[in-house]
């Protein structure tokens, strides 16, 4: 590893990184545990093929920091984590590695609870609950909320809405121009939302059959190249696939009046939520807007109440509205605008946990 690992750690602030490698079947995972202040860390586990150790770190640390900032916000008593698994995820998945992977959660004892996250689902972790029950996020029939894609996309939604109402003064998505990048769980649950809106609407995915799904279930949507998307014309770029997507080249291309999507970590470095506050393109950040699938699994470690659930997702579009005021009234991106609502929060908690309550049990 090229990196410096504590380097690493101390920029983003984080408490514990655990490398963890299982040789029999060839497990390579690291879990990243940014900040314990408010409760155990929670976060999901995705599976990707990273094209190096060096960038799984670096999305494992960036990944985690948001789950703290997305916790805080929220207005659950958790902690961000992550853990990212090294490996394809349409070829090396086996109930072995997903049983080493529930191991090695277990290991942490109560310190990390994990779930889905690009490249995993519900159904691989059934295989990890043999192992540890610090999961949440598993199919009903094992005791979990199920998918937390669809609770996703309809934050995401009603996140759009409130940007359409920022930028418009009206909430309506009739006619409203609206690109998705990548049509994975999340992004092909939001086409319902979108679509039944009558919104005008292009997609894109590295996978054909994605966008060929997408394009015969939605026939009013049209589709472009991967590359492309980021210079489609459109009053609102949503993006739901991989993070850093805006950065230096990005952001010029972009011909869109705001940014609005599910994808983690979207910006490449936080000056990238400067560069949009400057040039004007309103960004909804992303640990608010995608919040909605943290809402339903942090929901099941309070006891899951599907109907408490919906009703916090849907007041993502108040909690976007007050950071778009905040970032107007103060003159500051709103990227750092909704750092600051998490950061106070973090902050007035950890401090009224300072005082000593003796133990009488
Ligand atoms: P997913 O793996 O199901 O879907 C991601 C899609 O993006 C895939 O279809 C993939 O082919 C596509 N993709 C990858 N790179 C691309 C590129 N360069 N151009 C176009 N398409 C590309 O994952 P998901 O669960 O839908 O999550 C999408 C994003 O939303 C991720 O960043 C994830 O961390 C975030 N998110 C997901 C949830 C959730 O509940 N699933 C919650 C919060 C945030």
């Amino acid at each position: 590893m090229k990196l410096n690992i504590f380097e690493e750690m101390k920029k983003y602030g984080h408490e514990q990184v655990i490398f963890n490698y299982d040789k029999k079947t060839g497990l390579k995972c690291i879990i990243s545990i940014h900040d314990t202040t408010l409760g155990p860390a929670l976060g999901g586990c995705r599976m990707w093929n990273y094209p190096s150790e060096d960038e799984a770190f670096i999305d494992a640390l960036r990944l985690a920091m948001g789950m703290t900032y997305k916790c805080a916000v929220s207005g659950f008593d958790n902690g961000g984590g992550k853990a990212v698994i090294i490996g394809d995820p349409k070829k090396d998945k086996t109930e072995g590695l997903f049983r080493a992977f529930g191991r090695y959660v277990e290991s942490l004892n109560g310190r990390f609870y994990t779930g889905t996250d690009m490249g995993t689902f519900g159904e691989d972790f059934v295989y990890s609950f043999k192992e540890t029950d610090c999961l949440v996020g598993l199919p009903e029939e094992y005791g979990g909320s199920g998918n937390t894609a669809v609770t996703t996309a309809f934050g995401v939604w009603r996140g759009i809405k409130a940007t359409a109402k920022e930028l418009y003064g009206d909430d309506s998505l009739t006619g409203v121009k609206i690109s998705v990048q990548g049509v994975g769980k999340v992004g092909y649950n939001l086409l319902k939302f979108l679509t039944e809106e009558q919104a005008d609407v292009t997609i894109t995915d590295i996978y054909r059959e994605s966008v060929e799904k997408a394009l015969e279930d939605y026939p009013g949507i049209k589709a472009v190249e991967p590359e492309k998307i980021f210079d489609v014309e459109c009053d609102i770029f949503s993006p739901c696939a991989l993070g850093g997507i805006l950065n230096d080249d990005t952001i010029k291309r972009l011909k869109c009046k705001a940014v609005a999507g599910s994808a983690n970590n979207q910006l490449a470095e936080s000056k990238h939520g400067d560069l949009l506050h400057e040039k004007g393109i309103l960004y909804a950040p992303d640990f608010v807007i995608n919040s909605g699938g943290l809402i339903q699994v942090a929901d099941e470690l309070e006891g899951f109440n599907k109907d408490r659930v919906m009703a916090k997702t849907a007041a993502i579009y108040d909690i976007l509205t007050e950071i778009y005021k905040i970032s107007k009234q103060n003159n500051i991106s709103t990227h750092k605008a909704a750092n600051k609502l998490a950061e106070e929060r973090i902050e007035v908690i950890g401090e009224i946990q300072r005082t000593y309550i003796p133990d009488r049990g």
